[in-house]
């Protein structure tokens, strides 16, 4: 009995120094969501090249991307999207005064069809990058996102760090995902966004060959470490920026909680809130305007 004494007030004890060493930045806290997908494919980290992975996964969306990414490489080339927007894009225009909202990781039952609500009653808009994992569970939550005006993106099937697998399975993993989207909207996304931005070029052809602009960010709170409601606020409203785009995630109690002062705080500013979608459209209109300006010939007097 002691001893289960013992053990249990060491366990509450590192529990406890884990949450305050996260709370005060000593140490980053643990994307859980990520560990448990790195459990089963634990290849990824350790260099191994043999992928015990690839032939024990059941997922029909997995499965099917990946038989076409290795048997047709040709059929990625051919995908293609409603509009085309450059390969990667880290900011809008900086002469707009426009801040895309994105919501990283759902959809989460039962929280996302609240989000979903408390974003109509204020009258926004988001851009949803959702998990393929995590959408087949709930493909009506990501049909209420999309009914509501908001933007769904891509974020890969599985959530898995995309710099460290190999070329072949990064195409798959975004491929399953647009496969499973295109099943549930009836159309694929436009848009993705790598787990964690983790990304170098190999990365962004997947991308690319599978008809998908990586978007990544200029804001991030870290709001998925529940740092508190002010620190949210603190460093978001700290980083705003002309263009910006501000990532969020899915699930998290503070972020529910904070948003309506935040997004009042954001517009209180003078900024617009968009979908990254409608970002890249102003930014590509004012562009065009900046551009017709410059080209414009000058009126001299003596003419
Ligand atoms: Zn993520």
């Amino acid at each position: 009995m002691k001893r289960l004494v013992v053990v249990l007030g060491c366990v509450v004890g590192v529990v406890g120094a884990y949450k305050v060493a996260t709370k005060i930045h000593l140490i980053q806290p643990v994307d859980w969501l990520a560990v448990a997908h790195l459990k089963k494919a634990d290849h990824l980290f350790h260099g191994v090249t043999v992928n015990t992975a690839v032939e024990d996964r059941k997922d029909p969306y997995w499965k099917q991307a990946y038989a076409e990414v290795t048997k047709h490489p040709s059929i990625l080339a051919s995908t293609s999207v409603p509009e085309s927007f450059p390969g990667r894009i880290e900011r809008g225009n900086t002469e707009l005064k426009e801040i895309a909202l994105t919501f990283d990781d759902g959809p989460h039952y039962p929280s996302a069809h609240a989000l979903v609500q408390e974003l109509k009653s204020l009258n926004l808009r988001a851009t949803f990058f959702v998990v393929g994992k995590m959408a087949e569970k709930h493909p009506e939550l990501i049909r209420e996102e999309e009914a509501a005006g908001n933007e769904i993106a891509n974020h890969s099937f599985s959530h898995v760090n995309l710099s460290k697998i190999p070329e072949k399975e990064v195409a798959t993993e975004y491929r399953a995902c647009n496969l499973l989207l295109k099943k549930i909207l009836g159309h694929q996304p436009r848009f993705c966004r790598p787990p964690g931005g983790n990304s170098d070029s190999f990365v962004f052809r997947a991308a690319d060959d599978n008809g998908l602009s990586t978007v990544l960010w200029t804001n991030d709170p870290s709001d998925y470490a529940n740092p508190g409601e002010d620190v949210i606020l603190e460093r978001t409203l700290k980083h705003l920026s002309n263009g910006g785009i501000l990532l969020l995630h899915e699930g998290v109690k503070e972020t529910m909680s904070v948003l309506p002062l935040l997004t009042k705080e954001i517009r209180d500013r003078g900024y617009k809130i968009v979908t990254v979608g409608q970002l890249m459209r102003d930014s590509a209109i004012a562009r065009q305007t900046a551009v017709a300006q410059l080209t414009l010939p000058k009126l001299s007097r003596d003419r």
